[in-house]
């Protein structure tokens, strides 16, 4: 890289976009090396900042050899910091593999990659393309900003398919998978990833990027999760997920929620979260607390999104919907944590575990930004009688002209004015009191106003039983309040305030027998149904640590589960909000 003499400063990028804190694995930065014409240029990290490291370049150079391997992670971690290989297919994110100078501008500032990927493996990318010749692939140099936004996967097992134009700009699904059956995914299947194209372009009027490309990596041994990109994303999931139809019901979100982005998120960012006042200033501190926009906002359309383009039935989106009213509203923990806290400190509850999510939170402003946006939704609906909705919002904020990838920040204030825009309110007002509140109760209008109410019953739904199956968690949450991992009985979580809390179980003991016979997920199920008829405590023996204990658990009312249920005193709002807006 070209560089002047005297004192120097490369830099790994630190807080990587959409991942909302410093989470670059620079521990597995490694074999760093660096000369100028040849000879060595000694580095010494800097002792407050593990991300940077300085050099003196020596009089006369006019560049820098850098050279470093990077150990790709085994099972662990989040993210792209989490595992990303196996033998058959890999997904590579740049900023793992790039060190940049201090103080230059990110925009300004030019890499140029080549990738050599394993004989006869095929891939994808948003980065433009400058030749190919067998196995190496040399890309048109880009932008540091533009190469950390796209990543690329590639892998034996490997299809693209178009998914068709909007407005005249190409999508393309590429699947990478642990094996040739997982690409086998029906024509149908594919119809509604092409329909999830023309419902976003319905959605926003306009798009921000030169070509979309869904980089879809199915493995179980990679990690999961999504990562938002302007031109492409980042979507790992199981291997099976387009074969399996209880895969695709329980992580159907997905795509839509990641493609949503490209204008949430990218195109429109709230200023806290575009680091160094310029996109790709990678070692200042990002700052969240409009992650109820960034994150809820595009929460709610992707789960709109997921009926409006048929990858969920109407039924699916209300079950899931439900799942999110009934997590939220018996949550202890919102009685002393602000949903704006949980954005102010994304970057450790990302990292927090799985125990006492009920008393801690988590990175709540997803789940609760869906009921929020929904409510808002719903009263520019009622308040314009219907001649104006959401996606009005949307098209005015998110869409513009169409073009290549563009930023344009935003503050609280933008937002507000947005929505006054489309619909005159106390919207200041509205979003205040739900972000600072700590009262007990999640805020449920907008499913009540849409027509609908939150119910318990005994009956697991078919989206109920696909989400366990997915997550291999047995969820008596709203029952005994237990979240139990499938594999060995382990307690993930309790409720906090429920049945099993109150009392004495812990999460991370084991559950050993109940009412005296082995423990299995049915027989436990059986005993709590018993309940609804029965008073007798039930008892669970468990193991904690290296002690056996038994405890009692008080509780009556059988099995329960939550379902979104009909209120015909109030018009069905919801359904047309989840109905196709695309022109066919
Ligand atoms: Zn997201």
């Amino acid at each position: 890289m070209p560089a002047t003499p005297g004192p120097f400063t490369l830099l790994y990028p630190e807080w990587i976009p959409g991942e909302h804190g410093p989470t670059g694995p620079i521990a597995n930065l490694v074999g760093l090396k660096i000369q100028a014409a040849g000879n060595t240029v000694p580095w010494k990290r800097d002792s407050d900042n593990m991300f940077a490291f300085h050099m003196n370049v020596p009089a006369g150079a006019t560049a820098l050899d850098v050279a470093f391997d990077f150990i790709s992670p085994p099972e662990s971690g989040g993210f792209t910091s989490g595992s990303s290989t196996t033998t058959e297919l890999a997904v590579l994110n740049w900023n793992q593999l790039l060190l940049y100078p201090q103080g230059s501008q990110p925009d300004a500032f030019q890499y140029q990659a080549t990738l050599i990927v394993p004989n006869s493996w095929r891939f994808g990318t948003a980065l433009p393309i400058q030749r190919e010749s067998g196995n190496q692939i040399e890309f048109q140099p880009a932008s540091l900003t533009t190469m950390v936004d796209s990543p690329v996967s590639a892998g034996a097992h490997y299809r693209t398919w178009a998914l068709g134009d909007d407005h005249g700009t190409q999508h393309y699904l590429h699947v990478a998978a642990d094996s040739d059956r997982a690409l086998e995914a029906s024509p149908e299947l594919i119809g509604h990833f092409k329909d999830l194209v023309k419902e976003a372009g319905a959605l926003f009027g306009a798009h921000h990027y030169r070509s979309y490309h869904f980089l879809y990596t199915l493995s179980d041994h990679v990690a999961h999760f999504g990562l938002e990109h302007h031109e492409s994303s980042d979507d790992r999931t199981g291997e099976r997920t387009l074969i399996d139809p209880d895969t695709l019901k329980a992580t159907g979100y997905l795509l839509p929620h990641e493609f949503v982005h490209s204008w949430n998120g990218k195109y429109r960012r709230p200023a806290g979260l575009i680091s160094g006042g310029h996109d790709g200033g990678y070692d200042t501190p990002m700052k969240g607390d409009l992650l109820w926009v960034y994150e809820g906002l595009t929460n709610y359309l992707g789960e709109v999104l997921a009926p409006r383009s048929g990858l969920w039935s109407s039924e699916d989106y209300r079950e899931s919907l439900a799942e999110t009213a009934a997590e939220l509203d018996n949550k202890y923990g919102r009685t002393w944590r602000p949903l704006e806290d949980t954005a102010v400190a994304a970057q450790v509850l990302y990292e927090s575990g799985s125990d006492y999510q009920s008393l801690r939170r988590s990175v709540d402003y997803y789940a609760e930004g869906s009921l929020i946006w929904l409510e808002a939704d719903v009263l520019i609906r009622q308040m314009s009688k219907g001649s104006k909705t959401l996606d009005d919002f949307c098209k005015l904020f998110h869409g513009g002209t169409s073009g290549p990838p563009a930023l344009k920040p935003y503050t609280f204030d933008d937002v507000v004015a947005a929505l006054n825009t489309v619909q005159p309110y106390d919207w200041a007002g509205f979003l205040n009191l739900r972000l600072h509140s700590t009262q007990a109760h999640a805020p449920l209008g907008g499913i009540e106003h849409s027509g609908w109410k939150l119910t318990y019953d005994g009956v697991r739904s078919d989206f109920w039983k696909a989400r366990e199956e997915t997550r291999k968690v047995t969820d008596l949450t709203y029952s005994l309040g237990l979240l139990i991992a499938n594999d060995d009985g382990t307690v993930a979580d309790v409720r906090y305030g429920g049945p099993a809390q109150k009392a004495g179980l812990t999460p991370s003991v084991k559950l050993i027998a109940v009412n005296t016979r082995q423990y299995s997920p049915t027989v436990l199920r059986e005993a709590i149904a018993k309940t609804a008829t029965e008073s007798k405590p039930i008892e669970l023996l468990v193991k904690n640590g290296e002690f056996y204990q038994t405890v009692r658990v008080d509780y009556k009312g059988g099995e329960r589960y939550p379902h979104l249920t009909r209120d015909t005193t109030t018009p069905d709002l919801l359904t047309a909000i989840l109905a196709p807006a695309a022109k066919k």
